[in-house]
């Protein structure tokens, strides 16, 4: 490298003249923080390069997939050695197998999945299907939570329960989002509510439910145990997004946390990605076997990828998930997630700032503020030029958290206790300029 030039703002400068933002998904671009995004070199464990060497204890974990770390050993001799076998074959492996063998096993809810190659594609996808399956248009999603681009999700609330969402990107028709009702998360009365008005006609309620895309904020015991009960009632799918939750919060995901709670507790339709490809694009939904036989080649609802379950991403996935089943796991990276999130709060309360935390599995989050929201509308209340403070704060001290304060973080398996007492030491610093 060379002194006093900064490659990451060469490469944004270049980036930005021939891709929208200078990135491929507009997170990335540091549109909310501000600053220069970092441009990526390699990783390896808990660290990442920037374009200027800048070594980071990563955080974000590629948002979710990485739960090993980066470039561990197994899953890169897997990749290493699917790829001598073939990149892609347009026609079914064994290892396609396997991977839906694995998955089924670790979150007994569905008998069948179909793999796919993004979140987006198996949140689209599953609404279809639940659409098809029930014969019904209608869908609800609450507010705060993310489930991919597809266009009849990309809304937001209408002014009132009888009323449908607006859509919350330009290029989606009204006539698209009309049948999706928007919902407050947590909020049992409106559910209640929307069920009483709509519910013959609702095809599906989907819920991501530790939701991460409003940083942290769990659905409540009670709130998922009344979606349960008023699908059942009315013959609506319940769909649990577990893209981020599934094989992260717990192996068995955010289902195993809610039944723990919820005796018998089972969602319909599951949406799994980001941990099952390991970091290679795979995503995956299922169901009971009478759903997913409405799915074709067997039924009537159409859904197809010609890269779809690829023999490369397989590998890596089977790899990843065959690392978290290990004894001892996931209460190693709860443990260090959680020394994570009370060191950071120990911190910032001994520098007298506002701080509260929570975490399950290895993901967590954290607020500027003295109590856990329960909603998007709280969550936003944040005082965004605080959090940009801390985020740059934390980037310039070697330490990567997400560029967004409605982001989730990650710690993966690679994270050490010194990498953990690193940051929080970072971050201390950081707590006593907030102060001020
Ligand atoms: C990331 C995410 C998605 C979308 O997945 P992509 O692979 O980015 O399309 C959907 N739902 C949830 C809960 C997610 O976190």
């Amino acid at each position: 490298m060379t002194q006093n030039i900064d490659h990451n703002h060469t490469l944004f400068e270049r980036a930005k003249r021939v891709i929208p933002g200078g990135v491929n998904s507009p997170v990335r671009a540091f549109k909310a923080v501000g600053g220069t995004p970092r441009f990526i070199q390699r990783a390896q464990g808990a660290y990442m390069w920037d374009a200027n060497d800048q070594r980071y204890i990563d955080y974000i974990g590629s948002w979710g997939p990485m739960i090993l770390g980066h470039g561990h050993p197994a899953v890169l001799k897997a990749v290493q050695d699917a790829a001598l076998e073939g990149f892609s074959f347009g026609a079914p492996t064994e290892r396609e197998v396997e991977l839906a063998e694995e998955i089924l096993k670790l979150m007994p809810s569905m008998d069948m999945v179909r793999l796919v190659s993004s979140g987006t594609e198996a949140a689209m996808s599953a609404i279809r299907l639940a659409r098809g399956a029930t014969g019904r248009s209608k869908l609800i999603k609450f507010e705060g939570c993310y489930h991919g681009h597809a266009d009849a999700l990309l809304v937001k609330a209408g002014s009132g329960l009888a009323t449908f969402g607006n859509a919350t990107s330009a290029g989606v028709p009204p006539e698209v989002v009309q049948h999706t009702l928007v919902l407050e998360y947590n909020h049992i009365g409106q559910l209640e509510e929307a069920f009483a008005l709509h519910g013959d006609s609702i095809a599906c309620l989907m819920i991501e439910p530790i939701a991460g895309n409003m940083n942290f904020v769990r659905a409540s015991v009670p709130f998922v145990k009344r979606c349960r009960e008023l699908c059942t009632q009315y013959g609506t799918l319940l769909v649990f997004d577990e893209v981020m939750n599934g094989f992260r919060v717990a192996l068995g995901g955010a289902q195993s946390v809610y039944a723990r709670d919820i005796p018998g507790f089972e969602p319909d339709i599951t949406v799994m990605g980001k941990v099952i490809g390991g970091g290679m694009p795979l995503a995956a939904f299922g169901a009971k076997r009478a759903v997913m036989e409405h799915l074709a080649p067997l039924g009537a609802v159409y859904q197809a990828g010609t890269l779809s379950g690829n023999p490369v991403a397989t590998a890596c996935g089977l790899a990843t998930l065959r690392e978290i089943q290990k004894p001892g796991f996931f209460e190693d990276l709860s443990r260090k997630t959680r020394l994570l999130v009370d060191g950071l709060t120990r911190a910032a309360h001994s520098e007298g700032v506002s701080f509260c935390g929570d975490s399950e599995g290895g993901m967590f989050g954290f607020f500027l503020f003295d109590v856990l929201p329960q909603n998007y509308p709280t969550v936003m209340k944040t005082d965004s030029a605080r959090f940009n403070q801390l985020f740059h704060g934390l980037l310039d001290g070697g330490v990567y958290i997400a560029p967004a304060l409605y982001e989730a973080g990650f710690v993966s398996a690679a994270h050490t206790d010194d990498d953990i007492a690193a940051t929080v030491a970072v971050a201390h610093q950081v707590f006593k300029s907030l102060s001020k």
